[in-house]
């Protein structure tokens, strides 16, 4: 067998798959923040384009992707899907691993499979502009690259205390020719109202959420983008699973257990959702899919699943998921990307419909796994990645004791070029682990909206 299956460009899916279609019950309304009833696309038709609201709430099983978006997609899809062999042999498992590695798109994550449609809805019903937020940087980057090739401004509210220390991912979304801005800002009522009180402020992703949507509320050439979370993007990020299953076919394989770390849960939603699919629908009962969580930020582990904003300020609408309370605090861990209290709707219910299996690890093993697949596979993959890495070579280490061989697939979300600073963390052995103590979440929960 080849170590890396490729599938030819004119296999890139012609649709994506909405799992919407195949779920028994409906998802919940989301609520309108203020008066607790559904939420109307007029609600949201000041920040996002038509076409987004009509797909987040669509029961279609398969939406065609545009062919404008499929010749962007080219770039760099179809993905590969890799043999980790060498980490095979290392293991001593007799299961066959495989990663789909999403780190090849020119911003280096799964996160350009979204960005790119959206800009082109957005561009399609005429908006210029696209504000949005960026923690880490990622998505700030992967917007950037996204609104660049369709000829669109961009300008991303960057967390300040990130905006200091990763200056790298700011340099990519200048060389695509956004504008990336430390938030708070004063070019927003919401990001001067809190420099009067705290000047040097480190910011936050809720504050950063409130500066973007409100440019985009104030500015009518201007729509606000999302980077996960939302059913649109679960939606968009369904090419990787799609693929997957085309790629393990061509050799002949099923796939028995499916693997990706969870942040906002797009990447995991993308590359389980089709598989999913087919299990709704009957076919292989056994699909394994597991969904990896840190131990210092536990929505799907130690949450509840309930309605919550999806902001710390409280401003967005509620939506039901897997919460940790939106006034939680997440410590400062080094997979930035998974910091999220709450979860895709999409992926709690599946969660709590025992379809999805949630597990959490502590950086500092998942840091181990990252540097055996380094010394393995070859790759230095992001830190948010290694938390699949670390639920897969479990599961290989089950199967050399049950002799099980599995076939594993774990989704590569992303390189760590960019992350090297945390593993230098970790080999100077200045990593900690950290579990969120039970009775800080007990008290965020404590302050979720009455419904
Ligand atoms: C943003 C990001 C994640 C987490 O986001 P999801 O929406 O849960 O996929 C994971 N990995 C990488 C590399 C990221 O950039």
């Amino acid at each position: 067998m080849d170590t890396k299956i490729l599938l030819p460009e004119d296999e890139i899916p012609r649709n994506w798959y909405n799992i919407q279609a195949d779920l028994k019950v409906p998802l919940d309304p989301v609520l309108h923040p203020q008066t607790h009833k559904p939420v109307t696309p007029s609600d949201l038709s000041p920040i996002f384009p038509m076409e987004l609201i009509m797909q987040e709430v669509s029961t279609t099983r398969s939406i065609p992707i545009p062919e404008e978006v499929r010749e962007i997609y080219r770039i760099w899809r179809p993905s590969p899907l890799v043999r980790a062999a060498r980490l095979e042999q290392f293991l001593k498992t007799p299961a066959k691993i495989f990663y789909k590695w999403e780190g090849v798109s020119p911003p280096g994550s799964h996160k350009p499979n979204t960005a790119v449609p959206q800009a082109y809805y957005n561009k399609k019903e005429g908006i210029e502009r696209l504000a949005t937020e960026t923690g880490a940087g990622q998505w700030g980057s992967a917007l950037a690259f996204a609104t660049c090739l369709f000829g669109m401004k961009c300008t991303v509210y960057m967390v300040r205390s990130s905006y200091a220390q990763k200056p790298y991912r700011k340099s990519m979304m200048q060389a695509w020719g956004a504008e990336c801005i430390p938030s708070p800002t004063t070019k927003t009522h919401a990001g001067a109202e809190v420099l009067k009180k705290n000047p040097d402020t480190p910011g936050s992703l809720g504050i950063a959420i409130s500066e973007a949507v409100e440019d985009a509320a104030t500015h009518s050439d201007t729509n606000y983008a999302l980077g996960s979370v939302l059913n649109h993007v679960c939606l968009h990020q369904t090419v990787i699973g799609e693929e997957t299953m085309a790629q393990l076919q061509s050799v002949d394989l099923e796939a028995d257990v499916v693997i990706g770390c969870v942040g906002g849960g797009s990447n995991l939603a993308g590359i389980s959702f089709p598989f999913l699919g087919e299990k709704l629908r009957g076919k292989n009962p056994d699909l394994d899919v597991i969904a990896v969580e840190p131990s210092a930020c536990p929505s799907l582990t130690k949450g509840v699943f309930a309605y919550d904003f999806g902001d710390v300020a409280g401003l967005t609408p509620l939506l039901k998921m897997y919460t940790l309370g939106h006034d939680f605090i997440p410590p400062a861990i080094h997979a930035g990307g998974l910091r999220y209290h709450g979860d895709s709707p999409i992926v709690s219910r599946l969660v709590h419909d025992k379809l999805i299996r949630a597990v959490a690890y502590r950086q500092t093993e998942v840091f181990e796994a990252a540097t055996t697949f380094a010394r393995t596979e070859g790759h230095i993959i992001a830190p948010e990645s290694a938390h699949a890495v670390k639920a897969g070579i479990d599961e290989a280490l089950r199967c050399r004791k049950s002799g099980d061989a599995k076939t594993i697939v774990i989704n590569m979300s992303g390189h760590g070029n960019l992350d090297l600073p945390s593993y230098d963390d970790y080999f100077s052995g200045k990593l900690s682990d950290y579990e969120y103590p039970d009775e800080y979440i007990q008290k965020s929960i404590a302050h979720l909206p009455k419904v």
